[in-house]
């Protein structure tokens, strides 16, 4: 638990170590002015707030809350804020944890005591007349939702909520106590503690912005040594999504680069200086920490990097590109930036990679979930993650949201009773936590679903409306042309003889896919090397055995049907 004195408020008060409140959590200021308004406001005025019958109270950030506002009108404990935010977003920054692992005791009744403890020192604290805060850091790992299953917790959920409670009847007298939780996984809470009366104000600590994030590097950044040519508002600019603990990582990643490079270099130059490609470097190696679980890497594919599909390319940078990259320009003119984009068509042509290209191109943040990432053993599981992919794209904002084998999350729905059993598939009940999303897109900006399937018929009509799916695009497999690039591509850094034709290696690969074709290149590869380990070029024979060994894994019938499947798509008559 950890008193503040002073009620916290003010704003030159300092923190413990000497740093003003604004400093100390660089960038968030949103967050701090919403928590000063909550917790420190009606301490510090607490004779004014009663005077103005306190409606001033009410956050900005927080619309009005009836319980907020009765709490304050009685003068009684403000039964708190409660903040949800990424990890590493400083939400714990202002106060002293009372950590998960301190309440998760060994033994049965450990850990209620200790809250029971924490919750008594506060109202000693609060008797002498000076307001206590009672911090709790995760508070979904100490109160997830409760089950059978585990019982030790929902004793410890149960005694806070007795806490809480018992807080409230005693607040009459007790006017100074607050208490103020957080987590980055609001919906594991047990919900029974986020009802009017217990946590009932709830503070979204959000991913900085460029210029929060320019702060941060400046704090971070404040004692080290910089050559002039560092500009940190293009590093800034560069890490979207990254939180503060993340720009505190890249300043020590960036830090250790330098320092490595300077211990290779002679005595006389020896200055400890970082430069520009340090915090370049630095940023290969972290990453911002809000994808990790829900993304698989950070995209560097460039749409340099796809052959052929000159004209699909195009449509996928006007619909995904341009409205991130110039999203004031789009608001300006009123143009309504497009929600979804299905890309369609057989596998191992580049669906996955054109993704990827699209994100890296707007710098967007790249959230990637598969049918199988979503199926869990678990009722609801698959929901929650769904939910929490779209929370984290909504503060890594912009954001793009790829769902492979999208038939999959979001399969055809059987009727409106659902299944035979009258109760929801898990692929129904997906479809309609995707769908709920993705109207929620309305008001969010700088977030494009993009979405994946070999089935678009399998795909479920009503995800294909306006303002959801309202882009359905069909990738082909390559045509020669896109083939000769392809194989440009993927023999780039190959070491090829004089007598390699790629574009007769084009014309001789009908239905190869890009997969395919890549494959070609790595066997002509491997070809060479088994011929003669120290060879120094791949050859024409090389291609030709690879060719004679591969088949396509496409045919004529196949292609056939995804092309029809591309002529029945409902909305293809749009575009
Ligand atoms: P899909 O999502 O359609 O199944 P992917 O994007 O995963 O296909 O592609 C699989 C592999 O094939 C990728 O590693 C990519 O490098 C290669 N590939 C496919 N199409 C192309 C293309 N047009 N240009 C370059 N590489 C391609």
């Amino acid at each position: 638990m950890s008193v503040s004195d002073d009620g916290g408020g003010g704003s030159d008060e300092k923190s413990a170590d000497g740093w003003r409140a604004e400093e100390a959590v660089a960038g968030n200021r949103r967050a701090l002015e919403a928590l000063r308004e909550l917790v420190a406001y009606p301490f510090l005025y607490a004779h004014e707030s009663r005077l103005l019958g306190l409606k001033v109270m009410c956050s900005r950030l927080l619309p009005p809350s009836d319980s907020v506002i009765v709490c304050y009108t009685f003068g009684l404990i403000i039964q708190l804020a409660f903040f949800s935010g990424p990890e590493g977003c400083c939400s714990t920054a202002p106060l002293a944890p009372e950590s998960p692992y301190s309440v998760h005791k060994a033994h049965v009744g450990e850990g209620e005591k200790f809250l029971r403890e924490a919750f008594s020192e506060a109202y000693a604290q609060a008797s002498q007349g000076k307001p206590a805060v009672i911090f709790i850091d995760e508070l979904d790992a100490i109160c997830p939702r409760r089950s059978d299953r585990r019982e030790n917790e929902s004793r410890i959920v149960g005694q806070l909520l007795t806490l809480m409670d018992g807080n409230k009847k005693s607040s009459k007298m007790l006017p100074h106590i607050v208490v103020v939780a957080s987590t980055n996984r609001v919906d594991a809470i047990d919900p029974a503690l986020r009802r009017a009366g217990r946590f009932d104000s709830e503070v979204d600590v959000a991913v900085p912005t460029v210029e929060e994030r320019l702060q941060i590097l400046k704090l971070y950044a404040k004692n080290l040594h910089l050559d002039e040519k560092v500009d940190l508002q293009t590093v800034a600019a560069f890490c979207n999504g990254y939180v503060g603990a993340d720009l505190e990582a890249l300043c020590r990643e960036a830090a250790k680069l330098a320092y490595h490079r300077m211990l290779n270099i002679s005595e006389g130059d020896k200055v400890l200086k970082l430069h520009m490609e340090d915090w370049e470097s630095a940023r290969s190696m972290v990453g911002p920490s809000i994808t990790r679980g829900v993304t698989k890497e950070i995209s560097t594919v460039s749409w340099d990097d796809i052959g052929g599909l000159k004209d699909l390319k195009k449509e996928l940078q006007k619909a995904v590109e341009w409205p991130i990259k110039h999203a004031a320009a789009f608001s300006r003119l009123g143009i309504p930036p497009v929600r979804g984009v299905l890309l369609h068509g057989p596998p191992g042509c580049s669906k996955t990679t054109l993704a990827k290209a699209a994100a890296h191109a707007s710098q967007a943040s790249f959230f990637s979930l598969s049918g199988a990432d979503l199926y869990s053993k678990y009722v609801g599981e698959g929901e929650a993650l769904l939910r929490r992919t779209f929370q984290k794209a909504r503060l890594a904002s912009p954001s793009i949201i790829f769902f492979d084998e999208a038939d999959a999350i979001a399969p055809k729905r059987t009727g409106p009773g659902g299944n035979s059993s009258g109760n929801a598939t898990v692929g129904e009940r997906l479809l309609s936590t995707l769908l709920t999303e993705m109207d929620g897109l309305e008001l969010a900006t700088g977030i494009i679903v993009l979405g994946a399937t070999n089935r678009p018929n399998a795909i479920d009509a009503a995800l294909l409306r306006p303002g959801r799916f309202d882009k359905v695009l069909y990738v082909p497999p390559p045509d020669v042309e896109g083939r000769y690039e392809i194989l440009r591509i993927h023999t780039r850094k190959m070491k090829l003889g004089e007598d390699v034709d790629l574009w007769k290696i084009a014309e001789c690969t009908e239905l190869f896919t890009g997969a395919d074709l890549e494959g070609l290149c790595r066997e002509a590869g491997m070809a060479a090397l088994r011929e003669d380990i120290s060879a120094s070029s791949i050859c024409n024979t090389h291609f030709q055995a690879a060719r004679s060994s591969l088949n396509p894994s496409l045919t004529k019938a196949v292609v056939d049907e995804y092309s029809k499947a591309a002529i029945n798509d409902p909305s293809s008559r749009k575009h």
